[in-house]
């Protein structure tokens, strides 16, 4: 099974999804971003052609990310569920994800939706390589234009489920788990 977390940069999935996997023995959380900072700090010759891409806060192109989380879609256990954060953040890479979990392996999709205000603010505290104020500005932009165009795509399927995220993090919490824990009545 698949869990999809969509957002914009700073909303919190990370926090959540951490939070979520941590409390939950069969939930997998993978952070796209996270393995390309691996790649990054291991040297790899995927992490060096990455670096560049997301210190400007560009997108890494869509045939590396799909066939990074086809491979880990590939190796899941059976009763294994993912929670995807940080994919997929194109409209082509929700196509190929679709055709890699067929069948309503993909159960649901939840967007936390927060203020750009709230977010640039997060961020600028986080203070990651790329968390300057510009390229922040630059994130949020290519966010609007190429990945929130996904929350119709899983909406019209039926598989959205929206969370303010703008609110007390224990109460964000509290709504995502109980948001997954109805979609998957088996975790
Ligand atoms: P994140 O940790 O999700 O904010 O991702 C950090 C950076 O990694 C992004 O700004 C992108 O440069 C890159 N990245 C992560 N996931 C993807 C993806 N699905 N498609 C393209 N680039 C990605």
């Amino acid at each position: 099974m698949i869990l999809i977390l969509l957002g914009p940069p700073g909303v919190g999935k990370g926090t959540q999804a951490a939070a979520l996997a941590g409390a939950t023995d069969s939930l997998t959380h993978l952070s796209t971003g996270e393995m390309l900072r691996d790649e990054v700090a291991r040297g790899t010759e995927l992490g060096m052609n990455a670096k560049a891409i997301i210190d400007r806060g560009d997108l890494v192109p869509d045939d590396i990310m799909v066939a990074m989380v086809a491979g880990r879609i590939d190796s899941r256990d059976p009763g294994e569920t993912l929670m995807l954060d940080g994919f997929p953040r194109t409209l082509p890479q929700a196509q190929a994800l679709a055709e890699k979990a067929p069948g309503g392996a993909i159960r649901l999709a939840v967007y936390f939706a927060a203020p750009d205000s709230v977010l640039t603010d997060r961020l600028l505290n986080r203070g990651r390589v790329d968390d300057t104020r510009e390229i922040i500005e630059h994130r949020l932009a290519l966010y609007r234009q190429t990945t929130e165009p996904l929350i119709a795509f899983y909406r019209d399927q039926g598989l959205l489920r929206e969370i303010q995220a703008d609110r007390p993090i224990s109460s964000i919490q509290e709504e995502f788990a109980d948001v997954v824990r109805s979609a998957f009545q088996n975790l």
